[in-house]
């Protein structure tokens, strides 16, 4: 075990990294043995840079940073939000919430992507300040619930640390969270963290329209959890989570099944949230429909994954 403190650190920092700058399409995961040149890089500013909150569709709504992404989605029975994360974010998604007329106190529910302190170390004080439940998928519970310490990966490292936030309904597998005529299906997507999940619902087009509104096209929204393998991930070997490749195999599988018109995802850069945005305008076609950019996203991360399997298998671990 190389596993220090010091080498939890730097591994976090090129999780900073590799995160910040967005592991988007067509752009490797880079290796472990990179992670050290990673760490230079700086905490990207995009993270905790405010972003116009923004309607996606019907009554989901974008309410997160530059770099991070939340979503919020409105019922007349009060909101689900989806993300907390970083503490410092808190402020910055209920400013947007406001000012697309909401109220942040009628937040109800609090869901996460997966259990990293970029998508929920700010739980505990939105709890605080919604008294909104908070529903974790069951791997990932144990983790939020000791503020990152049990994280199999940066366990070690404060930098990875959060306020510790209690679980209010463990989730698993194809559970369903309902408020208000709104379904959310949480599919467990796991290897990114144990309980990474990735978010579907149905939303048809049009402002305060529901699934069941009668008019209009039905449209599936899929919200991905993480496909990604971070620097110092081994994939083989992993005494501390020795089922990680196949927990990623099983979540490409997934993912490929999922039917997605709406792409979206934990980060805006997996679905060119900054370059949709900027083609949003009333009577235009929704650029965030955009089944073709979903399936060659997950095609082009199951291959770096692949490769990434493939290097560390003849690198021995
Ligand atoms: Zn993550």
């Amino acid at each position: 075990m190389m596993k220090t403190n010091m080498g939890s650190t730097v591994l976090l920092l090129g999780l900073i990294f590799l995160l910040g700058a967005g592991v988007a399409r067509g752009q490797s995961v880079a290796p472990p043995q990179n992670s050290a040149a990673a760490a230079i890089a700086p905490t990207d500013p995009g993270w905790t840079v405010a972003f116009p909150g923004h309607r996606v569709m019907g009554n989901v709504y974008y309410v997160g940073s530059k770099g991070l992404a939340s979503y919020l989605i409105t019922t007349a029975q009060g909101h689900i939000l989806i993300n907390s994360s970083l503490g410092s974010s808190v402020d910055l998604i209920r400013e947007s919430v406001e000012k697309l007329g909401f109220k942040f106190s009628d937040v109800k529910i609090l869901l996460i992507s997966h259990a990293h302190f970029d998508h929920c170390a700010g739980s505990a004080r939105v709890k605080e300040l919604t008294g909104a439940k908070y529903m974790v998928m069951d791997a990932d519970v144990p983790v939020v619930e000791s503020g990152g310490k049990l994280d199999f990966q940066y366990g070690d490292s404060a930098d990875g640390r959060y306020k510790a936030a209690k679980v209010d309904r463990v989730l698993h597998d194809g559970d369903e969270v309902k408020l208000g005529g709104v379904v959310l299906v949480a599919h467990k997507t796991p290897g990114h963290t144990r309980g990474c999940t990735t978010w579907t619902m149905k939303v048809a087009e049009g402002a305060g329209s529901g699934p069941d509104s009668g008019g209009g096209k039905v449209y599936d929204v899929v919200m991905v959890g993480s496909p990604n393998v971070n620097p110092g991930y081994r994939l083989v070997g992993n005494a501390d989570y020795p089922e990680m490749a196949r927990d990623y195999e099983l979540t490409f599988r997934v993912l490929k099944s999922l039917p997605c018109d709406v792409f979206l995802g934990a980060h805006g850069s997996y679905y060119g949230m900054e370059e949709k945005f900027a083609r949003l305008k009333d009577g235009a076609a929704n650029p965030f429909v955009d089944p073709a950019g979903y399936r060659s996203y997950v095609a082009e991360r199951e291959a770096a994954f692949r490769a990434e399997l493939g290097r560390q298998k003849v690198g021995g671990e």
